[in-house]
């Protein structure tokens, strides 16, 4: 017995993987700082809590619609309507385990066999596996960081061939935390305008920002609408990454596939996660505030305390709870005799010698790089900012 030749052409999820050994050390009793994980570290605010107890108690625990009950899809319309300011019926709205599982039905739906994918570096690690998954192709567009991670619209043209099925946009952005403005949403439409493909928005990060306005590539360009694809979720803004709640909002047609795709895999999202979400949604805002706050005063700590390191450049982001701090100053420098070449080796370093976790950003299609997140305690933060500095003031 052996396993299926899919799995022999993707990667295990670096992410998860970072995140599983930062835990099990602790759990060891080492004392590691994890800035690995792609998770707040806030609680799940109370009354969503109280949505979902309430539903147990009323014995709402058992199959619900694919879909997504009725009030939750209509919810995720009222939110997309007032937030975001697009119009989108409850029949075009598919709730999932996550947003991940979102993602992972629109390729399952969308892609034939060569089918290609455009992808912007720096990348979420799982977009181009799953594209792969479901058999396509990840083509990747580079972005620079001296353009703010704006991808070059000329780029994209030359990138999109008759086998092009969708173009992924995730701003703010995981790993960068870069936030794309009108002008560079603006580009990007004008590229695809003349070519039929899907635009895949992951706006999974939509809330926390720090700068700037948030912007779906549909409120810039409304003729694309048709063929959007809106990916959100209750992970980062509610704080809820463990109770799998993700949804997208989009073509019926791509809809009615992803539901299918679901109904003979997983079935609904949990019953009780949905009440939650139905809360989350309709309820009160007024916890981001703080919230958003703190994220942006621990994002100034760890900028601040990056770029006072020789070798190490960190552009401040504007959204999401990451820094990708520019680690390439320090490569060609010795750690014990040996040189540094790469962020992978930097990555193991740090985690080994130092106890602090950090994902490389080879991963994520940017070598040079390494990624923290700043979803955790600013004494954590402190802690984890003096042993990386010790680490690159022991470079010779
Ligand atoms: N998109 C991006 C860019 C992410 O960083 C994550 C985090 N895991 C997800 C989607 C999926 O989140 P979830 O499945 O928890 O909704
Ligand atoms: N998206 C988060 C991260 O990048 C969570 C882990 C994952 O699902 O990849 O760390």
């Amino acid at each position: 017995m052996n396993l299926a030749n899919r799995l022999k052409v993707i990667k295990p999820s670096p992410t998860l993987a970072l995140n599983a050994k930062a835990k099990a050390l602790a759990a060891q009793g080492v004392d590691v700082v994890s800035l690995a994980a792609g998770e707040p570290d806030f609680d799940t605010p109370d009354f969503i809590k109280q949505a979902a107890i309430e539903a147990l108690r009323q014995g709402f625990t058992k199959y619900t619609p694919t879909a997504g009950i009725p009030e939750l899809r209509e919810a995720v319309c009222a939110k997309l309507e007032r937030d975001n300011r697009l119009t989108f019926a409850p029949d075009q709205v598919v709730v999932s385990v996550g947003a991940k599982q979102a993602i992972y039905n629109a390729f399952q739906a969308l892609l034939n066999e060569g089918d290609e994918v455009i992808i912007l570096a720096p990348y979420w690690v799982s977009y181009t596996e799953m594209v792969t998954l479901a058999g396509g192709k990840p083509v990747v567009v580079e972005t620079r960081e001296e353009n703010g991670f704006a991808p070059d619209p000329d780029a994209i043209r030359r990138a999109l061939t008759p086998r092009t099925k969708a173009l992924v946009l995730n701003s703010p952005s995981n790993p960068s935390g870069a936030v794309f403005s009108r002008a560079a949403l603006e580009g990007i439409a004008e590229a695809v305008r003349g070519h039929d493909c899907l635009l895949l928005s992951d706006d999974i990060y939509e809330k926390l920002l720090y700068e700037g306005q948030f912007l779906n590539i549909g409120n810039v360009a409304p003729d694309l609408v048709p063929r959007l694809l809106v990916i959100n979720g209750m992970s980062k803004a509610f704080s809820m990454t463990g109770w799998r709640m993700g949804y997208a909002a989009g073509p019926k047609w791509l809809i009615a596939g992803m539901q299918m795709i679901q109904d003979q895999s997983t079935s609904n999202a949990p019953s009780f996660s949905q009440k939650a979400a139905v809360a989350a949604l309709n309820g009160p805002r007024d916890f981001f505030v703080p919230m958003v706050e703190e994220y942006r005063g621990r994002r100034d700590m760890v900028v601040d305390a990056l770029n006072k390191l020789e070798g190490v450049h960190c552009r401040r982001p504007e959204g999401a709870f990451y820094v990708l701090p520019n680690v390439r100053g320090l490569f060609g420098r010795t750690y014990k005799g040996t040189p540094l070449t790469g962020s992978m080796q930097l990555s193991d370093i740090l985690l080994n010698d130092f106890r602090v976790a950090a994902m490389p950003g080879a991963p994520f299609g940017v070598e040079g790089y390494i990624r923290m997140s700043f979803a955790t305690s600013r004494e954590q933060l402190r802690k984890g900012l003096d042993r990386f500095k010790e680490l690159v003031t022991s470079l010779r």
